[in-house]
């Protein structure tokens, strides 16, 4: 183990402040990163490797890109906490709400978990019922109400069995699992969380109207419909994946793309919900909550999202990708499923063309093809997930050169 990790792990639990960065599932050391930019992460040998990961997802423009990285080196010169009426958090939350009819009003978090801690207490305390449902392979977070993964609970010790008894699991894509929880709990359920592209069980995208059902569903049973675009928000499309579904939620959680890789989180949706905010009866606050140095790094992220072409440069890179993957899978006479849309991607050790709609599909794949993956691609100089059900990003900084040679690289060591 390199003397960087041993002097890490002495002083924090893993060596990283967050575990799957530590690269325990598969089987490897994290890589000792000294700076990053564009594609690449520079280790502190002087090392390249192209990363498809991009910090778990915000960094669609690359590492360090100079629009960002100059907001806020501005920003920080001119005050990083005002701790009062901040002009830019009002121009973000302006610019979010601005993408989706539903945003009628928006909180700055610092985290995706803070954000939807947050949209599930308005939610409850607008039904004036407690419990949730969520999907098996779901995740939102590590506080104690969503830790649970559905059919494995993460690590449980510490957690409030009581909050997590307010959990009901229902299947992706299946409507007639969420249907018999409101019969089972009359009355009784406040929310229904979702990730509208499940994007924490590899990728596995929702199927025919199973989404517009779940609209229905909400509406008719009182309860709210809360999409965590924690990752696709932005990722697929100038604002929430929602706009391209076609089904509009009362309340969408963001994170991640939003902050321009700066700490961050975000809910909103129907003012009349997120008005009990504004009268006292529900609290949320934060000290760095909608900090200037966050809404600089966001603005500035987002003016480039806004640029014509950008997303579709992004699905071009992607559909490159996925062609080039799937013509040296054939070569290759190789066997696996790879699910992509837009710009995120993941493999999966099923055979081609299996059915992948809900978690139990992708938690039947075996994980060593992955970790000699992982392996094999860190020898080649790549990055790639540090968890088998952890999905990869291409960025705007990830060239179609990049694209071929990974898809070549990643079948040639699935060959041998
Ligand atoms: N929701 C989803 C869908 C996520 O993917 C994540 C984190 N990857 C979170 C919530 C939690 O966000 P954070 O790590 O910023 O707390």
């Amino acid at each position: 183990m390199r003397p960087e990790i041993t002097r890490a792990q002495a002083v924090i639990p893993v060596g990283t402040s967050s575990p799957l960065r530590a690269c325990r599932n598969v089987e490897a050391d994290p890589i000792v990163v000294r700076e990053a930019h564009g594609q690449y992460l520079h280790d502190v040998d002087g090392t390249r490797y192209v990363d498809f990961m991009y910090g778990f997802g915000p960094l669609i423009l690359g590492h360090a890109p100079e629009v960002v990285a100059q907001a806020i080196a501005e920003q920080a010169g001119n005050g990083t906490l005002f701790g009062t009426y901040c002009p830019l958090e009002v121009e973000l939350a302006e610019r979010i709400c601005a993408t989706a009819d539903h945003l009628e009003q928006l909180r700055f978090v610092c985290s995706g978990t803070e954000a939807v801690m947050s949209a599930l207490r308005v939610a409850r305390a607008h039904t004036g019922r407690t419990n949730i449902v969520r999907f098996n392979g779901g995740y939102h977070g590590h506080f104690d109400l969503v830790q649970n993964k559905g059919e494995t609970v993460m690590r449980e010790a510490g957690l409030d069995p009581v909050a997590m008894r307010s959990n009901l699991f229902a299947d992706y894509n299946d409507i007639a699992s969420v249907e018999k929880l409101f019969a089972e709990h009359p009355g009784e359920i406040a929310a229904v969380v979702i990730e509208p592209i499940a994007c924490n069980m590899s990728l596995v995208l929702p199927e025919g109207d199973f989404l517009q059902q779940l609209r229905e569903l909400c509406t008719r049973e009182g309860a709210l419909l809360i999409f965590d675009e924690v990752i696709t928000g932005f990722r697929l499309t100038n604002g929430p994946a929602s706009n391209l579904l076609g089904v509009s939620p009362d309340l969408t959680v963001f994170g991640k793309i939003i902050g321009g890789g700066t700490p961050v989180g975000a809910y909103g949706g129907r003012a009349d919900v997120m008005r009990l905010l504004d009268e006292e009866r529900v609290l949320q606050g934060g000290t760095l909550a909608g900090n200037p140095l966050t809404m600089a790094a966001g603005l500035a992220t987002l003016g480039e999202l806004g640029k014509p072409g950008f997303y579709e440069e992004l699905e071009r890179k992607g559909a490159l990708l996925q062609a080039a993957v799937e013509r040296h899978r054939t070569a290759a006479g190789l066997d696996f499923t790879f699910t992509r849309t837009g710009s995120i991607f993941a493999f999966i050790f099923v055979p081609n063309g299996s059915p992948i709609r809900r978690k139990e599909d992708v938690a039947r794949q075996e994980h060593q093809p992955y970790t000699t993956l992982y392996a094999g691609m860190r020898e080649a100089g790549y990055h790639l997930a540090p968890d088998i059900e952890e999905p990869m990003y291409i960025s705007a900084a990830t060239p179609d050169e990049t694209l071929e040679d990974f898809a070549a690289k990643v079948c040639a060591i699935l060959a041998a």
